[in-house]
């Protein structure tokens, strides 16, 4: 068995050689710089890997890259020296075109300067992406050509950083989607995204699921909670609860400073002008239920018009026709072009001086459509309809300002954000807020009551009677600063790029069918497979520790705008990684070739 740390000279060979354009160029590199196995050698079989996501990894190349290439060794750093994970042998995977070994090393971030850019193949890319959350940088790759051992590419100095340590999120990262990635990001600003680093905050991240590493690729149903938002949670009870605003004690001083802060980091966190334009609610799903029975039954009357889009969630479909219903108005829906994206030119032509009302969504939960939110609300304001900006799919992904949007509602859920079920948050203008009547009525939201008449309290008061859910609020405003020491940018940044990935990989698979191909998309990965149903697929991709949402996902008519009743429907998050990309494509071609059922 032979592994071969590549050395610092080596290293330095490479340094100022140019990016690895292409196949070509890379065979041309390789008869340059070579490594000998040693004659006589017989590499023996150890497979299976350590990871399975090694060893998919390896599989993802071989189709992939245009060389038949079969990995020969796998190494990991492990304390001192180097860690043999898999070497598969000649016989055992013969190859179509004689012995195109592959030849792998993996070396210590602590020690390399650099790895080598993405190369033409996106079997590469995916590799390193593997190596990567092992904490490791890849340091060569090799290819055996005319039975000689050649280096494929190398370690190239300044494309990326060195890791120096466990505790940073923004680091250095193994690669984006290619060449074209790597490139960008060595003339860029920004620090790269450590992955590992923000998935070590996650513990349930270490769950094994049907014996295999959890895979959480259902983000856009909930997210998952860092230690700091469950310490926050525990903390509160251990030292804090009490009923809020109501007593002159210790704890019930500590309970209302902790949910009163949290509302202050929820109106930082989207740019709100003052915390009493937040109020705190179950969810999304309760937020637009207020708007429409408070708001909604105040305002709106027969012959009005309301507008939602085809791509919404039932949430924020069945509240307006109930409402439209009860007074007799009418829903328009806004429709969408074969993406999956909203047709701004027939939204056009839906206005007019009837419409109250424009409710829709910043992100579909079930094609991960970014909309066109600013041109909406804007056309929306020239004909004097109120806007609602469902905002539970966006806010994890990309930054959200209410007030350069102008919405006159937003609304999301914690849990969709790495916060707690069961906490949500209405952002309301404050004239809006303050022209509107109280939904629910009891205590917290009066500031006096006789039998003959009661006083209600301003907003945001006002619309939370009764006790509200003090703990998880608190705990929300502990996932709101986490993220914003992680940095929404970068989360976005790195999410996109796994995104575009993902979505290369998915669709080089025959017969899948990718739904919702918008430009502008963030997260969500719907689709079908031919002859396959999609609780087939869902429950498959468990056995191998992989979750996703099968289903129609709470969005009916938009899933049946593409004449369908359900999609498989990865979600992502900033804690998934390439590797797991890797996986879940590997899975889905075992599924389809009937390996796994
Ligand atoms: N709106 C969208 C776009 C959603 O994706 C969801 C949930 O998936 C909701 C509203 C409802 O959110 P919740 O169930 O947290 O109230």
């Amino acid at each position: 068995m032979t592994t071969r740390m590549t050395t610092r000279s080596d290293l330095e060979r490479f340094t100022n050689a140019p990016p690895l354009p292409d196949i070509e160029q890379l065979s041309r590199w390789a008869n340059e710089f070579f490594t000998e196995l040693p004659s006589g050698e017989s590499p023996h079989f150890v497979q299976p890997a350590v990871s399975h996501s090694v060893t998919e990894a390896i599989t993802d190349i071989s189709p992939s890259s245009g060389h038949a290439k079969v990995p020969l060794s796998f190494s990991v750093p492990h304390e001192s020296g180097l860690h043999e994970l898999a070497a598969p042998s000649r016989t055992e995977e013969p190859t179509a075109s004689g012995t195109p070994y592959y030849f792998q090393h993996y070396a210590n971030a602590e020690g390399l300067d650099a790895v080598p850019q993405a190369s033409a193949t996106h079997g590469l890319s995916g590799l390193i992406g593997d190596a990567s959350s092992y904490g490791v940088r890849p340091e060569s790759f090799g290819l055996p050509d005319n039975g000689e051992l050649k280096t494929l590419a190398m370690p190239k100095t300044g494309l990326f950083g060195i890791s120096s340590g466990s505790s940073f999120y923004f680091l250095e990262e193994a690669v984006g989607t290619g060449r074209d990635a790597a490139v960008q990001s060595l003339g860029s600003a920004h620090p790269p995204f450590d992955v590992q680093a923000v998935r070590r905050d996650f513990p349930i991240l270490n769950e094994k699921v049907n014996g295999r590493p959890l895979v959480w690729l259902d983000n856009a149903a909930t997210t998952q909670k860092p230690q700091i938002v469950i310490d926050r949670l525990s903390q509160f009870y251990r030292h804090e609860n009490s009923n809020i605003h109501r007593a002159a004690h210790e704890l019930a001083a500590r309970s209302t400073d902790a949910y009163e802060n949290a509302r202050q980091i929820v109106a930082r966190f989207i740019n709100a002008n003052s915390a009493d334009e937040v109020v705190f609610v179950r969810g999304s799903t309760e937020a637009i239920n207020l708007v429409a029975q408070s708001w909604g039954r105040a305002n709106v009357g027969p012959g009005d018009e309301i507008i939602v889009s085809w791509l919404e969630h039932h949430a924020n479909i069945v509240p307006w026709q109930q409402l439209c219903a009860e007074k007799g108005a009418v829903l328009r829906v806004i429709p969408v072009d074969e993406t999956g994206q909203i047709l701004l030119s027939e939204y056009r032509k839906l206005l007019n001086d009837k419409t109250k009302l424009v409710a829709f969504t910043q992100v579909s939960n079930a094609l991960g459509t970014i909309t066109p939110a600013q041109e909406i609300i804007e056309l929306a304001h020239r004909v004097g309809a109120k806007v609602l900006l469902d905002g539970a799919q966006s806010i994890s992904h990309i930054k959200v300002d209410v007030q350069a949007l102008d919405c006159d509602w937003f609304v999301f859920s914690g849990h969709k954000i790495y916060g707690p079920t069961g906490i949500g948050i209405l952002y309301g203008k404050p004239e809006v807020l303050e022209a509107m009547p109280p939904w629910q009525g009891g205590g917290n939201m009066i500031e006096d009551v006789t039998f003959e008449k009661t006083v209600y309290q301003p907003a945001p008061a006002r619309f939370e009677a009764g006790t509200g859910n003090i703990a998880d609020a608190v705990g929300l405003g502990a996932a709101l600063e986490y993220v914003q020491k992680i940095g929404i940018d970068n989360i976005a940044r790195y999410e996109h790029e796994l995104l575009a990935y993902a979505t290369e990989l998915l669709s080089r698979i025959p017969g899948l069918r990718l739904i919702g191909t918008a430009r502008e998309k963030t997260s969500v990965l719907s689709f079908v497979l031919k002859g396959l149903s999609t609780a087939d697929i869902g429950t498959a991709l468990n056995k191998e520790g992989i979750a996703v949402r099968s289903g129609h996902h709470c969005a009916q008519p938009i899933l049946r705008r593409f004449g369908l009743e359900s999609t498989v429907r990865p979600s992502l998050a900033f804690y998934n990684t390439y590797a797991e990309i890797d996986w879940l494509v590997t899975v889905v071609r075992k599924i389809q070739c009937g390996k796994i059922s």
